[in-house]
């Protein structure tokens, strides 16, 4: 056992130093921070004044892909709120759908950059970029240590009002929901689809020649079952309550 454990041990010691040696390190959000505000003050002040602002924001079950949200000042909330569903709505939604996007995530560039608009001129949720185009990331630099760069768009405004499934397809009644909770429910509505369609862009990414059908179905999938599971989850904590202050009544 304790061989087994140093076994163990070295081997992870080697796999560390063979990440140090090959350099393929995950690059961390500190990092991408770092390395924006090292660049040329003109270049920052010009960025600052043309309103351009960069949110990092990482899956915090795995270490890589980076997503690197590129967004409009005026639009930082919905920045954050991208952010959010990165960082802890996709760690809260269910295991299986997760696992669907384990390999795709695997796959994709180490760091993908999200170029967040309110609109896309020609009406659609999102894409990917064949190239790209976010200067700060469109030339190879040393920070990212080799990592792929992988850029793609989402068009908030249209996200905000599209719906996906009709709400009766989540299995629980949401008309329970009223007032905080109705809001919260709406929030976290809104940042499972933004988080769908990352996923599902950077499944286009990854998979070029998989038809569209396939891609729609996995990424619907994960929404549907994640937002089943946050009202499923919002129904038995509100029950809970109503439980206890009947017994209060007894
Ligand atoms: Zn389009
Ligand atoms: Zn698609």
């Amino acid at each position: 056992m304790a061989a087994d454990r140093l076994n163990g041990l070295s081997m992870h010691r080697n796999w560390n130093r063979m990440e140090a040696v090959t350099g393929s390190l995950p690059v961390t959000g500190a990092e991408i921070v770092n390395y924006l505000h090292g660049r040329s003050r003109w270049l920052r002040a010009r960025e600052w004044l043309r309103g351009r602002r960069y949110l990092p924001a990482r899956f915090m079950d795995r270490a890589r892909p980076l997503v690197v949200v590129a967004y409009p000042v005026r639009d930082a909330r919905a920045a954050f709120q991208v952010a959010l569903a990165v960082e802890q709505d996709w760690l809260t939604a269910p295991q299986p759908g997760r696992e669907a996007y384990d390999e795709i995530l695997f796959k994709a560039p180490g760091l993908i950059v999200l170029q967040l608009r309110r609109k896309n001129p020609c009406g659609c949720l999102g894409h990917r970029h064949p190239y790209v185009n976010e200067q700060p990331f469109a030339e190879p630099h040393e920070i990212f240590r080799g990592t792929g760069v992988g850029e793609l768009d989402i068009a908030y405004t249209r996200v905000a009002s599209w719906q996906p499934l009709p709400l009766s397809d989540i299995a629980l009644d949401t008309k329970f929901l009223e007032g905080t909770r109705l809001e919260d429910f709406r929030a976290k509505q809104f940042r499972l689809k933004m988080l769908s369609i990352l996923l599902h862009e950077t499944h286009h990414m990854v998979e070029a020649e998989a038809p569209e059908t396939a891609i729609r179905e996995r990424s619907i999938a994960f929404y549907h079952d994640a937002l089943a599971a946050y009202v499923e989850n919002a129904v038995d904590t509100m029950s809970l309550t109503i439980d206890r202050s009947f017994s209060r009544m007894e």
